[in-house]
């Protein structure tokens, strides 16, 4: 087995382990026979906690991982014959081996492009317009990632003109919110003002990237979109029997804040670790850096050097082969000065 000096690295938020909030509600779940497929105790407090969350009375599923809750909140808005429109840089586009097509078998994806992550007016604009007759797939969905792929995050004001454009060009709003969490804590907004009060119909919400085990939560904003869900769930394998080892991981993240609590830390090291890239000469950041991610330009001698170091990042993630280097729940600002002191010690002599 690969061993290396560093004990967190920051390839992604989730190389990171389990949080202790997590751990003990999973511990405190591990007690007692309850009953399996969701008829727990547990999976009625973390739904109630959601509801809480995100004052309104949303329907929630707890599903294994974030490609299924993706699909399977498409699969609720679309027919096969149906369209989504997303970022050439989506995690849905780019990241999910075609799984929207696998899942709902015919639906197309449609990509939009702009420089940042973010989708606007004109990029959904173009993708929308690019054919209407009935040869082509019907646009049926807007689906937008909070924070980006690209590490940028979308204002709730931003949230809000893309769902009125959305219900302009018919589209159902799907929120990947894989990283929702650290969206929110760089914003300081409710979360209900990020999703349904600016429009989003349904969100993928993350719990692996932000400190749990495993699993990621659909919500339902429109109720109505819900119908049939959980024989979609069943039917695609994602239906966990012992369903209170993934709700009450929620349970550990949401009811004491944990969730907010450890991405706004995320966030704080993050901005740290900008600060000290920004003050080496010959590095650059890539995009704004508005949650846990940041991407930054380096030498190609320099990134060698460190990634020789043992230290671990992509450089594939999006355009112009910048290091993403993502802050997890579990980096510490030490991280950081062990990081940047190695590729200070590896950049070329100007
Ligand atoms: C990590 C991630 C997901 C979920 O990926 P899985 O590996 O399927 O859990 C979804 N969307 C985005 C933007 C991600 O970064």
């Amino acid at each position: 087995m690969m061993t290396s000096a560093f004990p967190r690295h920051f390839a992604s938020d989730n190389n990171a382990g389990i949080c202790p909030e997590v751990f003990a509600a999973m511990t405190e779940a591990n007690q007692h026979h309850l009953p399996g497929y969701g008829d727990d105790p547990w999976t009625r407090r973390a739904e109630a906690l959601f509801r809480d969350v995100f004052e309104t009375d949303c329907e929630v599923f707890f599903v294994f991982n974030g490609t299924a809750s993706n699909c399977l909140a498409l699969w609720s808005l679309c027919e096969s014959f149906h369209g989504v429109i997303c970022h050439r840089h989506s995690h849905i586009e780019t990241d999910e081996c075609g799984a929207p097509g696998f899942f709902l078998h015919g639906v197309t994806l449609l990509p939009a492009d702009t420089a940042d992550g973010k989708l606007d007016e004109p990029s959904v604009r173009r993708a929308h317009t690019l054919r209407h007759d009935f040869h082509a797939p019907q646009p049926r969905a807007l689906s937008l990632t909070q924070a980006t792929e690209l590490g940028t995050v979308y204002t709730p004001q931003e949230v809000g003109a893309l769902s009125a454009l959305a219900r302009e060009l018919k589209l159902f709003v799907h929120m990947d919110g894989a990283r929702f969490a650290n969206a929110v804590a760089g914003l300081s907004a409710a979360p209900a003002d990020v999703t349904w009060r600016a429009g989003v119909d349904v969100l993928s919400l993350g719990g692996t990237k932000n400190g749990a085990m495993i699993g990621e939560a659909v919500v339902f904003f429109d109720r109505a979109r819900a119908d049939n869900f959980r024989r979609r769930c069943k039917q695609s394998g994602q239906l966990a029997s012992k369903m209170r080892f993934l709700s009450s991981q929620w349970v550990g993240l949401l009811e004491g804040g944990a969730w907010l609590r450890h991405a706004t830390h995320a966030n704080g090291v993050a901005t740290y670790l900008e600060q000290q890239l920004r003050a080496l000469p010959g590095v650059t950041v890539a995009f704004p850096r508005q949650a846990n991610a940041v991407f930054a330009l380096l030498p190609a001698v320099a990134a060698a050097a460190v990634a020789a170091r043992g230290w671990r990042f992509y450089n594939d993630v999006g355009p112009g082969g910048a290091a993403r280097l993502m802050c997890s729940w579990d980096s510490t600002s030490g991280d950081v000065d062990a990081f940047v002191g190695d590729l200070r010690a590896a950049l070329p002599r100007v």
